[in-house]
């Protein structure tokens, strides 16, 4: 229980440094810098399977750690690049950051597999999945262990292409996952017309758990994925109620604050013990 608590308070102190919501958008050439110098590395979350309470993956999200000892979000440094190819740069950093870790925790978790954020900026491009099959091949790590999230797809307009991006990564044998999926039409849409292997359901989403839209949009969701063999994943889950409720409503993965924040590296091993110990689950 001590550990527990312990865990509790170091979760809010990652969140109130982690969101980077205080500080305003560091300059282009900032972020360059700090890239060149890997101060922009992934930090980990768990993807549980609901019925066995087992971690079955970790999601990387990019975090900027100053050499002042802050920490920064993805809120502080995605939008000033978004639109450039540094953000291709820094998609390839923390994917070969992770991709090399990797197998140390899948001695401990086998089949655990590594969930990586894609920019929409990589798709379409054939020398874009070359070099994402380079990272993935040189660390020694199987494709069928890497999961994309893509996101920002919106800003695409071109499905065809993005189609057969997709078509091509899986083909390489890597998982593709829609993210961010129920904030907007538009997602829906191309979740209908892309060939992935799954979604994942929006935090936004999930806060509305217990509600009556909430629910229903869920439970609509779940069953759509269960119609098409669909993989999904709820994220935001931050309850032991709205994982239950989750469950109920036929999400078989999840993600959120409940069982862990993202945490750097040096954390992992711990949070994956404590996880099997029975302290991070219902
Ligand atoms: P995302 O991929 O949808 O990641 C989920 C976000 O929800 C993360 O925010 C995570 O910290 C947060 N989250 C997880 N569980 C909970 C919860 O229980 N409650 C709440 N309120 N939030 C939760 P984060 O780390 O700030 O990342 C934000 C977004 O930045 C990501 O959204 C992703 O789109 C993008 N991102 C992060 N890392 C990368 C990266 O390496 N490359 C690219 N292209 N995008 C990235
Ligand atoms: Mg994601
Ligand atoms: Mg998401
Ligand atoms: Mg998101």
């Amino acid at each position: 229980t001590l550990r527990r608590f312990a865990t509790v308070v170091e979760n809010q102190l990652e969140m109130m440094r982690g969101s980077g919501r205080r500080v305003g958008h560091a300059p282009v050439s900032r972020i360059a810098d700090a890239l060149d110098r890997r101060e922009i590395v992934p930090w980990f979350q768990p993807i549980v399977d609901l019925e066995s309470g087992r971690i079955i993956a970790l999601e990387t999200l990019a975090r900027w750690e100053g050499t002042d000892g802050s920490v920064q979000g993805p809120a502080a440094f995605m939008p000033a690049i978004v639109d450039s190819d540094l953000i291709i740069d820094v998609d390839h950093s923390v994917l070969q950051q992770a991709v090399e870790l990797l197998p140390m925790w899948q001695k401990k978790i086998p089949g655990l597999m590594l969930n990586s954020n894609l920019s929409a900026r990589h798709l379409g491009r054939q020398d874009r999945l070359d070099q994402l099959s380079c990272i993935v091949g040189s660390s020694g790590v199987a494709p069928e262990s890497v999961v994309f999230e893509l996101t920002e797809t919106e800003a695409h307009t071109d499905m065809e292409h993005i189609g057969d991006f997709v078509d091509a990564l899986r083909r390489g044998g890597f998982s593709v996952l829609l993210d961010d999926i129920g904030i907007g039409w538009s997602s829906l849409e191309r979740l209908l017309h892309l060939p992935v292997d799954g979604f994942k359901i929006d935090t936004a989403i999930a806060a509305k758990l217990g509600t009556r839209t909430g629910d229903s949009m869920i439970r609509a969701l779940a069953g759509l994925a269960a119609d098409t063999g669909q993989k999904l994943i709820i994220e935001g889950i931050e309850t032991p109620v709205q994982s239950r409720r989750a469950q109920e409503l036929g999400c078989a993965r999840a993600q959120g604050y409940f069982w862990s924040r993202p945490v750097p590296a040096d954390r992992v091993s711990d949070m994956l013990n404590m996880h099997e110990l029975g302290f991070l689950s219902a």
